[in-house]
């Protein structure tokens, strides 16, 4: 007999959730709804949530649009975007992350209270969380993405460091250490640990639960930049393990001689797959 099991902790974190909650409940008095982007990083949801009319479009596509529904997805918008769906008489269903909204007030707040600091974001330029954190200093910030980018910062003045709620803890504390030495007083510098616990403790999870299993199964859209993170932290741990999408990819040599089989994924990987995936093996292999 074969143990397979589900890593109870991988899958969507709540912000996700809630996003997709937000969009079911208004297609069940809607046929259709449209999405500022993709709801999720992941192919089978999206069909899903597809089939039950929900589709997405991109910012010059909502310039166009009039007096109609949009939904915002969990990485939220900056102000511009809520700006022009009111001109355009569009309906706004917000379902930005409340942890991102309180990192946006926050950087707002900094911004408008010392406008002589510099606001800077440890995160990925043009990522749409980026993009909506950036929108609360009108673009007046820095965002920090490699060590090159240290150059755009002035060390002898005051500096207010946030990050994406994404980044790594490792490379947030790094860039803390880095500004500490370049800094010259009598510059003053604060940071803001912003980063989001529902996707860095993901790691250390990973890590528990793939060392566990003969082989581990890692279920992911191909597009998903976290999948890449977290699946790399899987053969870290278990050499044996396998980046997979859907059941067609599982090949008989990956499962060869397996007693024991860990099947884990992304933030953006939908539980529903995991479980139909554990359960398509388990006919297959406990017959
Ligand atoms: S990772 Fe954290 S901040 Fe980002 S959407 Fe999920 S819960 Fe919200």
């Amino acid at each position: 007999m074969v143990h397979i099991e589900i890593d109870s902790k991988s899958g969507f974190c709540f912000g996700v959730i809630n996003a997709i909650k937000k969009a079911e409940e208004s297609l069940t008095h809607e046929d259709s709804l449209c999405s500022l982007g993709d709801i999720v990083h992941n192919e089978q949801e999206m069909a899903r949530l597809s089939h039950k009319g929900l589709h997405a479009i991109n910012h010059d596509e909502l310039a166009t649009m009039r007096g109609s529904k949009i939904l915002f997805r969990a990485h939220g918008e900056p102000p511009s975007t809520y700006d022009l769906a009111r001109e355009n008489g569009i309906e706004i269903i917000d379902a930005s992350c409340p942890v991102v909204l309180v990192l946006q007030k926050k950087i707002k707040k900094a911004y408008t209270e010392q406008p002589n600091a510099q606001i800077v974001i440890y995160g990925k330029k043009g990522h749409a969380e980026v993009n909506g954190l950036v929108g609360q200093t009108g673009g007046n910030c820095i965002v920090i993405e490699h060590k090159e980018d240290l150059n755009t910062i002035d060390f002898t003045k005051d500096i207010i460091l946030f990050s994406q709620t994404t980044k790594s803890i490792a490379g947030f504390n790094d860039l803390v250490k880095t500004i500490e030495e370049k800094l010259v007083p009598p510059a003053q510098f604060t940071y803001h640990d912003t980063i989001c616990r529902q996707v860095a403790n993901r790691i250390p999870n990973m890590h528990n639960f793939a060392s566990r299993f003969d082989i581990v199964l890692f279920v992911s859209g191909v597009q998903s930049s976290n999948g890449k993170v977290l699946f790399k932290e899987c053969q870290t741990v278990n050499k044996r393990s396998y980046f997979i999408s859907t059941l067609d990819d599982i090949t008989d040599d990956m499962l060869q001689d397996a007693q024991s089989i860990g099947i884990c994924g992304a933030t953006s990987t939908p539980k529903w797959l995991m479980e139909s995936i554990a359960q398509e093996l388990d006919k297959r292999l406990n017959k």
